[in-house]
């Protein structure tokens, strides 16, 4: 509840600097408005003067007739003078012109989007606005009508023709969404995200440096000090989708941390012995899954900015926490967010519970959760490094800490354990056999095909369905997407490792 006040309040914050200025004035006798310091003379007279002196240039009619005047704002430096191109009295979205008057109230400058000899779409009917406004919902899966939408009929340039259509502002959780809608047939011509954001550059680990490196020799946490080994692995990425304010808060992550990063230039480039280093890692990693997982065309998996607590534990674990819907990263040995194989395993927790309230209810639902993690964060760690070496390895950095094996993993996808028998009562361990079985999937039919049928299979599950429920729902979904074309593979698959899709 905490997060979704705190979401709803960004939000609106946002929206408040993003709504397209309100309705223009029709008519050229309005008085200025946004008075500041003396003007000395007729603003409008002496923009129309500098119009109708360059109107051949600018392609304007010589009467300026479909020109209408918005405002007058006056600075001490000089006054501005706007414009608004109509067609058939109706504005022209987007197609403005302003005039720029000195203190003597000379032309310095005109700037102007004016399309000169539009010719106009014409068309038999016009679909009233409610309707305008149903086809942009629907175009953008919004289902409630929000009382801040806003419709208004006017002509968009499309091919060179004037269209007349509705412009229609929704606003659907944290989207505002500006649409453009064809007046007669209905069709969204062209939409545009209204929310601002703003693109970062960071540094991270990419997934982590064991992996970029090719071996972990040499590379040691050492009190989490900076080397020149170390260093060496950072890799420079763009951070999207920042709010702009210039702390590490987007559309899919909000991170709450002991550092709290802060950039004005969003200039987040920091070495690992810096804590402002994992909440980069922790926004760009989890940002990167959250817009894959849309790529593989799911909107409405965990969409939404999800907190992150980084370095606010010192314990060497992290989690995932259902009630606050929070991921939390500690520091013990390796800083857990140095690694992006346990940043996705712990976003894949999130994951499951936001398609399945409650998931993991019995051991076996436990197991799949951490066997799901450990799939998401492997093949997203295989992504990144064409190097086959750590395949079937999550957390390499990570496990530098703790791990005696060469390559170090915090576990393995290859074990073989087999169902039932490999069952030992403890979720991680159990979850082995689970994510081998996913991790087989991706190795058969290639990530995004195995990620995808996984993904799809949650929504199947219930708060306590097991191994076996989860495999027939993998073979469901495959029914669902692809026409069952893998489902002899999922078989043999799980049958390997003991679990039937019966
Ligand atoms: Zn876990």
């Amino acid at each position: 509840m905490k997060r979704k006040t705190f979401v709803t309040a960004l939000a609106t914050a946002i929206m408040m600097t993003a709504v397209v200025p309100a309705a223009f004035a029709q008519t050229g006798t309005q008085a200025p408005v946004a008075q500041q310091g003396v003007v000395a003379f007729d603003a409008q007279a002496a923009a129309v003067s500098a119009l109708k002196a360059d109107a051949a240039q600018h392609g304007f009619k010589s009467d300026l007739s479909d020109l209408s005047y918005v405002t007058t704002i006056n600075t001490d430096a000089a006054t501005y003078v706007r414009y608004q191109q109509t067609v058939n009295g109706e504005e022209l979205f987007a197609h403005q012109v302003t005039v720029t008057l000195n203190k003597a109230g000379k032309s310095l400058l005109i700037t102007s989007d004016y399309v000169p000899n539009l010719v106009v779409e014409p068309i038999a009917k016009k679909i009233g606005e409610n309707a305008a406004e149903q086809k942009a919902m629907v175009a953008l899966n919004a289902t409630e009508t929000n009382s801040m939408n806003s419709r208004k009929f006017g002509y968009v340039v499309e091919d060179g023709k004037a269209v007349p259509s509705y412009k229609v502002i929704t606003h659907s959780g944290e989207s505002v969404v500006e649409s453009f809608v064809h007046a007669e047939n209905g069709k969204v011509l062209k939409k545009r995200d209204l929310n601002q954001h703003a693109t970062g550059t960071g540094k991270v680990f990419k997934p982590n440096p064991v992996r970029t490196a090719g071996s972990a020799t040499g590379l040691t946490d050492n009190l989490n000090k900076d080397s020149t080994a170390l260093t060496n692995q950072l890799k420079a990425v763009s951070l999207l989708g920042l709010d702009g304010t210039g702390y590490l808060k987007g559309s899919y992550v909000t991170i709450k941390s002991k550092a709290n990063t802060f950039s004005s230039t969003f200039a987040y480039n920091y070495t690992r012995s810096s804590a402002s280093f994992e909440d980069v890692m922790a926004y760009y990693h989890i940002d990167t899954l959250q817009r894959y997982i849309q790529s593989l065309g799911f909107t409405n998996i965990n969409n939404r900015s999800i907190v992150v607590n980084v370095n606010t534990s010192t314990q060497d674990n992290s989690w995932y926490t259902p009630s606050t819907k929070d991921l939390t990263f500690g520091t013990g040995g390796v800083d857990d967010a140095e690694d992006a194989g346990i940043i996705a395993h712990e976003y894949g927790h999130s994951i499951q519970d936001n398609q399945v309230p409650g998931f993991g209810a019995t051991n076996e639902g436990g197991a799949m959760g951490e066997g799901f993690g450990d799939f998401l964060g492997t093949t997203y760690e295989d992504s990144l490094v064409s190097s086959t070496t750590f395949n079937a390895c999550i957390g390499e950095w990570d496990a530098t800490s703790y791990s005696s094996t060469t390559p170090p993993c915090l576990r393995r996808l290859d074990n073989n354990k087999v169902y039932p028998g490999a069952i030992v009562g403890e979720v991680h361990d159990d979850g082995e056999i689970w994510s081998q079985a996913e991790y087989e999937l991706a190795k058969a039919f290639g990530r995004d095909i195995a990620t995808k049928l996984i993904l799809q299979s949650h929504f199947s599950l219930t708060s306590s369905s097991g191994f076996n429920a989860g495999a027939k729902a993998i073979k469901a979904a495959d029914t669902a997407l692809y026409a069952g074309a893998h489902a002899t593979q999922i078989t043999s698959i799980f049958a390997a490792r003991g679990i039937s899709t019966n």
